[in-house]
């Protein structure tokens, strides 16, 4: 379910109408007027890149960096083939904004990515959707069609010199691919394991040649500010938290979905716009951002405003804008165990501290849950992490070691009530 509440992804999407994501709607809307400007008045490059780097607009798939500065990053002199990306992997537990995207507002995608091809001199670019959202992609092989019949996509694009030919890509439902150089890896029809880095791909990407890779959601910010100014998007936000953003919010509210709101908005305001706690219950804690976000108590969370420099004070991290709202009902131990299964059963095995730690973390948590547990396995975990963590070739054991670390930190005292309980009853 999506509910629009002032953004610019979804800005004048009338969710209720089947043909919202048509094309005809979506122009309606003032899609392609951004595209058709830069044409139009022959804006270069460089405006473009400087527009993006006005807007403050930082990478929406979970890192954050600022997309003009990596946009500048792109060899545009390069004399060879260079690459778009856009991940439209959606696999982090607790995300769902980028597949209402692809449904509601594929052309808002579309423009973006044309507009970012533009700017960086780029002739191919692909979109990588998640295995398991086939509709969407369906949807979005459509929607294309529509855009190269209107003359916004491929050859001589509005009677330019620029070309642009863009093409959708089916994944295959791991959430290791929504890695970018494993998704790199997986477009090229191979096994989606993560590269090391360096090279980035910036200079070493999809067959081996410059790539920049970008979210949907950021994609689909692009026209935005390229209609209405780099500045008016970073006004919508707060300093260093440009713009609207989309949470996608679940669990034990009333009215879980999609929200896109100012950045700086606080988290008890979008709890109110969620309809509060389902059953009246009380808030215990929330996962802020995506399952590899360390879980704040609701005291903290209470406190915060919804953007990447309020989450990372208080000890975690906005990441994909996901946000996980657990009551007092929710066990801890279980939730923590839920969760490394995840992270062990998505590794994909490339490295030993990911492959076997994962593994460990699963299965101390486990014990712990079924009444097995020994008050040394706290530190276990913590020494299991810290072994994890800054050790692998890609963030996945990063993503695993977090929600340990953030558990034992604020809800320790419930693993050890547990571990006590289950001790006590044993027979002697
Ligand atoms: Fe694979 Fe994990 Fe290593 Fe990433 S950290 S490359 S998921 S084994």
């Amino acid at each position: 379910m999506t509910v629009y509440v002032k953004g610019v992804v979804f800005e004048g999407v009338e969710f209720e109408d089947p043909n919202c994501w048509h094309l005809d709607e979506y122009v309606k809307r003032g899609g392609y007027a951004a595209l058709k400007k830069i044409i139009n008045d022959k804006i270069t490059q460089d405006e473009v890149i400087a527009e993006m780097k006005t807007s403050g607009l930082r990478g929406r798939g979970g890192a954050g960096f600022p997309t003009g500065l990596k946009w500048s990053f792109m060899p545009r002199s390069f004399p060879g083939q260079k690459y778009l990306v856009c991940n439209t992997d959606e696999g982090e537990p607790g995300t769902f904004k980028d597949l209402d995207i692809q449904v509601y507002n594929p052309h808002a995608l579309i423009e973006g990515m044309i507009i970012g091809a533009y700017a960086m001199g780029i002739s191919v670019g692909y979109n990588y959707i998640h295995g398991e959202i086939f509709e969407a992609y369906e949807r979005f092989e459509v929607a294309l069609e529509q855009a190269r019949a209107a003359g916004f996509l491929g050859d001589n694009i509005l009677g330019s010199d620029f070309s642009f030919q863009l093409h959708a890509h089916h994944g295959y439902g791991a959430y290791i691919c929504g890695e970018e150089t494993a998704l790199l890896e997986s477009l090229e029809g191979k096994k989606g394991q993560p590269r090391f880095k360096p090279p980035f791909p910036a200079s070493y990407g999809l067959y081996g040649k410059p790539t920049t890779i970008n979210n949907t959601e950021t994609f689909a910010s692009v026209p935005y500010i390229i209609r209405e100014g780099g500045q008016k998007f970073l006004e919508l936000g707060k300093p260093n938290n440009g713009g609207t953003k989309l949470f996608s919010v679940s669990g034990h509210v009333n009215r879980p979905g999609n929200y896109e709101i100012p950045l700086g908005t606080p988290f008890s305001e979008l709890l109110e716009m969620c309809g509060g706690m389902r059953d009246g219950k009380k808030l215990k804690a929330v996962i802020p951002g995506g399952s590899s976000a360390p879980v704040l108590p609701a005291d903290i969370m209470m406190q915060c405003t919804m953007d990447y420099d309020s989450i990372a004070k208080a000890g975690s991290m906005l990441g994909s804008g996901a946000v996980i709202v657990m009551d007092e009902t929710v066990s801890m131990v279980s939730a923590l165990e839920r969760l490394s299964y995840f992270y062990h059963e998505e590794s994909c095995g490339q490295c030993t501290p990911c492959r076997e730690g994962t593994g460990w973390l699963y299965r101390v948590v486990h014990r712990i849950a079924h009444g097995e547990g020994r008050m040394e396995d706290l530190d276990l975990l913590s020494r299991v992490g810290d072994n994890i963590a800054g050790r692998t070739i890609c963030a996945l054991g990063d993503a695993a070691v977090f929600p340990v670390r953030g558990m034992l930190k604020h809800f320790r005292h419930e693993f050890e009530d547990l571990i006590n309980q289950s001790q006590s009853s044993k027979p002697l």
